[in-house]
């Protein structure tokens, strides 16, 4: 009886007093698609492989990232250059086992993977969902072709690397 006397007199008068609160409040409704969502810098959605400012690709296949996921969701083949350099023969994503945890990018002692701001990558096909390393390298030069075009900064997680340039890069 007590507990239908508190719920009466307390705790529905409470809820609906959020309920009016929120009536008054500016409506935060997103016009998807036809006003781009804004992300904030720590949202992780489609990766991307980096290259260095010559073009050059930044991954050498050392496997930290497939260690760290905890999806199982990277697998890659290694390989060397003609000069002993190791890079990635086949790099593949499977976006479908990701979590979207960020391991990949924080284990990956090149900077050479992250997770960027792309979230449009529905499909009906399961086999769309495998990116591979020209995938994943296409998206960076999207990313840096958009970047420029626009005059914007790097997002956060990227920018918190240097992008340092080593003397001799790999191939
Ligand atoms: S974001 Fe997480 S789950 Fe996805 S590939 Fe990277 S480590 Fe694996
Ligand atoms: S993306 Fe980074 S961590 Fe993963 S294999 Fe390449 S260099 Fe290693």
């Amino acid at each position: 009886m007590w507990e239908m006397i508190k719920s009466i007199f307390f705790a529905i008068p409470r809820g609906l007093s959020v309920t009016f609160k929120y009536f008054l409040k500016k409506k935060v409704t997103v016009k998807y698609p036809d006003a781009p969502p804004v992300f904030e810098d720590r949202y992780r959605g489609l990766h991307y492989l980096t290259r260095y400012p010559d073009g050059k690709e930044r991954c050498v296949c050392c496997g930290l990232c497939a260690v760290a996921c905890p999806a199982d969701a990277i697998y890659m083949e290694p390989a060397e250059t003609e000069k002993g350099e190791r890079y990635a023969k086949v790099f593949e994503i499977n976006e479908l086992r990701c979590i979207f945890c960020g391991y990949c990018e924080e284990a990956c002692p090149e900077e050479a993977i992250f997770l960027g701001h792309e979230f449009e990558f529905s499909s009906g096909d399961r086999g769309d969902f495998i990116y591979t390393k020209e995938m994943l390298l296409a998206n960076f030069d999207k990313i840096e072709k958009d970047r420029v075009a626009k005059n914007i900064k790097p997002f956060i997680r990227q920018e918190k690397y240097q992008f340092k340039k080593p003397a001799d890069p790999i191939h």
